[in-house]
C-alpha cells in the first residue's frame, strides 16, 4: 500500500535536487506515490497571490504531507515569501532542523574531532514574520512583532516532546528577554511553564547573543534550542555553517495536520540550471520525511547509502576534498544509488 504525498518541484535548482531525490527514493523501492501540485514563482507572477493554484491547494489539505523545493521571493515591496504563506495558511507551527557532523564534510570542528549533533526548533509563524509593517513617514518605517502565548506554547511543547522521542536530555530556549522583555520574555515564561511538565529534561535558557558565541565555540555542548521565529531562522543558518553549510541543512515544517519537508536552502539562482547543485540537504529532508511517515527502514537504507557515499569522498563542487574531481548532480545521485 503506497502512501500519497504532494510534491512541489519548486523554482532555481528545486527541479534539480527534486529529481535526484525522488531517483533515489525509486532506487529503493520507497513506498510513495506522487502528486505534483502547481506552485511556485510562475504560479504567484501569474496572478495566484499564495504562489499555488486552488488544485495545489486542496491537494495539499487532502494529502497533509508537502515535499517541496525552494521557492524564489524576490526582494522588496509587494511580494509575499510563498514559503512563509504556505507556513501560515497551514499553521505549521514548529520548524525543526537538524545539524550533525557528516563523515566526509570536512569542517573546522570535524577537522579537530567535535562531532555535532544538534536540533533547532524554530517558532514558524508569529515573530516579525507577520510582516506587519507600515511607513510612518517616508523616512520612518515601523514593523510589528507579534508572540502570543498560545503560539509559544505549541512549539515549546512540541520542542519537549521531541526531546523525549529522541532521548535528548538538555533542552534550551534561546531568547532575548533581557531586551525585549514583554514579546521574548513571554516566550521565555511559557518555556518555563512548560519546562515543569518534562523534569527528565534538563532545561536552560540563553540570551541569543551569547548562544552564538557558544555555538561557533562549543557546539557539542547542545543538544536541542528552541527559539523565536527570527532569531531562529538566524541561529539555524549559523548551525548549517557548523556542519559544512546549507546543502547539510534540512528542515521539516510540523503543524497538527499538514506537514512540510525541505531544505533550509533557497533557490541557488546563481547555479541554477547547471546541474550541479547538491542535494543532500533536500535528501536528508526526505529521510525525515520517511521516518515521519513510518518507512523507518527505508530511511535508514538510505541514509546509510548516502553517508557512505559521502565518506568516499564523492562530493558536488560546493564541498567536499578539492583533490577529488566534483561530481554534478546525476553523478552525485547515481553514486548513492549504486550504495543503496
Ligand atoms: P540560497 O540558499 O539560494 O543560496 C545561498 C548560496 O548557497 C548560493 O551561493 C548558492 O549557490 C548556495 N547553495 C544553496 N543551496 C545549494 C545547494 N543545494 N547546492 C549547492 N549550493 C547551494 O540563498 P539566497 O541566494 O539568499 O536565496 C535565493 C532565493 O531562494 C531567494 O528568492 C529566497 O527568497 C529563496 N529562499 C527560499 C527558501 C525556501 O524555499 N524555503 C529558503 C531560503 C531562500
Amino acid at each position: 500500500m503506497r502512501t500519497k504525498i504532494a510534491v512541489a518541484n519548486g523554482d532555481g535548482i528545486g527541479p534539480e535536487i527534486m529529481q535526484a531525490v525522488l531517483k533515489v527514493f525509486e532506487a529503493n523501492n520507497v513506498p510513495l506515490e506522487y502528486e505534483f501540485v502547481e506552485m511556485g514563482k510562475s504560479y504567484f507572477d501569474a496572478g495566484h497571490s499564495t504562489g499555488m493554484t486552488a488544485k495545489a491547494k486542496e491537494t495539499i489539505e487532502t494529502l497533509g504531507i508537502l515535499f517541496k523545493g525552494p521557492m524564489e521571493t524576490p526582494k522588496g515591496k509587494g511580494v509575499k515569501s510563498i514559503n512563509v504563506t504556505a507556513r501560515k495558511v497551514w499553521n505549521t507551527y514548529a520548524n525543526q532542523r537538524d545539524f550533525r557532523t557528516l563523515n566526509g564534510v570536512d569542517t573546522v570542528f570535524s577537522k579537530a574531532g567535535i562531532p555535532i549533533n544538534l536540533t533547532i526548533i524554530r517558532e514558524n509563524i508569529e515573530d516579525t514574520y507577520g510582516g506587519i509593517e507600515h511607513l510612518l513617514t517616508y523616512d520612518v518605517a515601523v514593523g510589528r512583532r507579534i508572540i502570543t502565548r498560545p503560539g509559544s506554547a505549541q512549539v515549546i511543547r512540541y520542542a519537549f516532546e521531541m526531546a523525549k522521542r529522541k532521548g535528548l536530555k538538555k533542552l534550551a530556549c534561546g531568547h532575548k528577554a533581557n531586551i525585549m522583555k514583554l514579546t521574548d520574555g513571554l516566550f521565555l515564561e511559557t518555556f518555563q511553564e512548560i519546562a515543569k511538565e518534562y523534569p527528565e529534561i534538563e532545561a536552560s535558557d540563553i540570551i541569543v547573543d551569547d548562544l552564538c558565541m557558544k555555538l561557533v565555540t562549543r557546539p557539542e555542548t547542545f543538544e536541542a534550542i528552541v527559539l523565536t521565529n527570527l532569531q531562529g531562522d538566524i541561529v539555524s543558518d549559523l548551525c548549517a555553517g557548523l556542519v559544512g553549510g546549507l546543502g547539510f541543512a534540512p528542515s521539516a515544517n510540523i503543524g497538527d495536520n499538514i506537514s512540510i519537508f525541505e531544505a533550509v536552502h533557497g533557490t541557488a539562482p546563481d547555479i541554477a540550471g547547471k546541474g550541479i547543485a547538491n542535494p543532500t540537504a533536500l535528501l536528508l529532508s526526505g529521510i525525515s520525511m520517511l521516518r515521519f511517515l513510518g518507512f523507518s527502514k527505508n530511511a535508514a537504507d538510505i541514509e546509510n547509502a548516502l553517508l557512505y557515499t559521502l565518506e568516499q569522498g564523492v562530493h558536488t563542487g560546493d564541498f567536499g576534498n578539492k583533490a577529488i574531481p566534483a561530481s554534478n548532480t546525476n553523478a552525485f545521485t547515481d553514486a548513492i544509488i549504486a550504495n543503496i
